[in-house]
């Protein structure tokens, strides 16, 4: 299929092929065409599939036929759960819409109130927002969303993960009934399905690739390790690769982004952190830094780095491992993305077992074992339920395993960066016994 072939408009497509697209995605070539038929969809898609195009093109198609309201509210609102992601799909709006008139607008939580209160001063046509700061706009009664046409809701199960459900209702509530609603998920579970019940009406499904097709394109390892010193050794090693271009590695905390940030600051290598303490201007310089090269090593928590979309990411690396194994599959889609190819790392220790059980079970393969030379842990895996367990240097191919499970899911906190409960300086070096697992329940959305 073609673009032309999807009878986008004229100035749509042609922004479309100055971005050198050829053709549509398999989630736009099936979802572009519902949504232009005005029909509600549930788009079940990882980042990274070009799902953004694949609503932002019919919304901009949309905006170009005369509004059916009157007033001067946003006719397309568009939900995604954290700031970086807005930014993100604002960015593809102005994209795709430089050669239309569409006005467009972020609201965003930690951005300063003066610029959003004159854009919702001014008739806008597309508003991309994060539900808690706009929910505080709607209760002020400074938006009126009784002009939304569309409700476009984006990796609604990371919204429903950060506690943004009845934020949510309250946003849809705020718009008419007779809206067409789009809904965009990488996964799919029992609560997602009932906050699909409640936001669309017959709406179609379209679903691309499972969670082991998606990412083909990336070469998946782990490491045992048997403390924190032990991970510290083999990161030194892995970032001495020359295949290693940029990377993104994950921690489990804020302070420990920080503290290995600036480690790998002292050791000469262009490293910054990135995590929900920072104000969102260092978080945005951050990202232009990465994205220009100018920032090789990214330590980053999970919120943070939430649908983060950098080309050129040659290495994954999981410093922690996450405790929700969906947030592995969200990690690992940070690299080896748009046809390229790339290396996700994982360090394992034996406090984090539980996590890799739940990872491997949740991508239904395991991990191939790897050890390096002069690297080895003192320490075996025990044998893990299912068969997840190995010898150290056993380099295990791929098998099958349970169905994926949804363990830990929508818990409290859930998405949230944990806590640490000390000092990692003091620990660093030191086996960790037990594994932070403090979660806080700050919503990171108005953070
Ligand atoms: P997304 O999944 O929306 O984050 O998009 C992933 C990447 O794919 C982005 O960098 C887009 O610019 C790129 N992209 C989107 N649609 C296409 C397309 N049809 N052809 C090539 N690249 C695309």
């Amino acid at each position: 299929m073609t673009f032309d072939e999807l009878q986008l408009l004229p100035p749509i497509l042609k922004a479309v092929k100055a971005c050198g697209y050829d053709t549509p995605t398999p989630i736009q070539e099936q979802a572009i065409p519902v949504a232009l038929a005005g029909r509600d969809l549930i788009g079940i898609a990882q980042t990274g599939t070009g799902k953004t195009a694949g609503f932002v093109l019919p919304a901009l198609h949309l905006l170009a036929s005369p509004p059916k309201g009157a007033g001067r509210g946003p006719r397309v609102l568009v939900l995604t759960p954290t700031r970086e992601l807005a930014n993100q799909v604002s960015d593809a709006v102005r994209t795709y819409g430089k050669f239309t008139r569409v006005r467009s607008g972020a609201i965003l939580g930690g951005m300063a109130y003066r610029d959003q209160l004159r854009l919702l001063s001014q008739p806008v046509d597309l508003i991309v927002a994060t539900p808690g700061r706009l929910v505080d706009h709607l209760e002020n009664g400074r938006l009126n969303l009784g002009r939304v046409e569309m409700l476009i809701v984006d990796e609604a199960d990371r919204m429903l993960d950060m506690g943004f459900s009845e934020d949510m209702e309250k946003i849809a509530s705020a718009t008419p009934e007779g809206r067409q609603t789009l809904m965009f998920t990488a996964t799919m579970d029992k609560a997602m399905a009932r906050l699909a019940g409640s936001m669309l009406r017959d709406p179609q499904r379209v679903e691309i690739a499972g969670r082991k097709v998606t990412h083909d394109t990336i070469e998946q390892r782990l490491h045992v390790a048997d403390d924190m010193k032990h991970k510290s050794r083999l990161l030194q090693h892995l970032i001495a690769d020359k295949e290693l271009s940029r990377a993104i590695i994950f921690s489990a905390t804020k302070r420990d982004a920080d503290i290995l940030a600036q480690e790998l600051l002292q050791q000469g290598h262009s490293a910054a952190a990135l995590h929900g303490d920072m104000s969102q201007g260092a978080r945005n310089r951050t990202i232009v830094n990465l994205r220009r090269g100018k920032v090789k090593l990214l330590v980053a928590t999970d919120v943070a780095a939430r649908g983060l979309d950098v080309s050129g990411i040659s290495h994954v690396i999981n410093f922690d491992l996450p405790r929700f194994a969906e947030d592995y599959v969200h990690r690992i889609g940070r690299t080896g993305r748009a046809g390229a190819t790339g290396t996700a790392i994982s360090f394992v220790s034996l406090n984090e077992l539980s996590y890799l059980q739940r990872i491997e079970r949740y991508i239904g393969q395991k991990l191939p074992r790897q050890v390096i030379e002069g690297l080895e842990p003192k320490r075996e895996l025990p044998n893990l339920p299912g068969g997840g367990g190995s010898r150290p240097g056993a380099r295990r191919s791929a098998g099958s395993a349970p169905k994926p499970d949804g363990a830990g899911k929508h818990a409290h906190g859930r998405g949230q960066e944990q806590k640490p409960s000390g000092d990692r300086r003091k620990k660093w070096g030191a086996p960790r016994e037990k594994r932070d697992v403090i979660v806080e329940y700050r919503r990171p959305g108005r953070s």
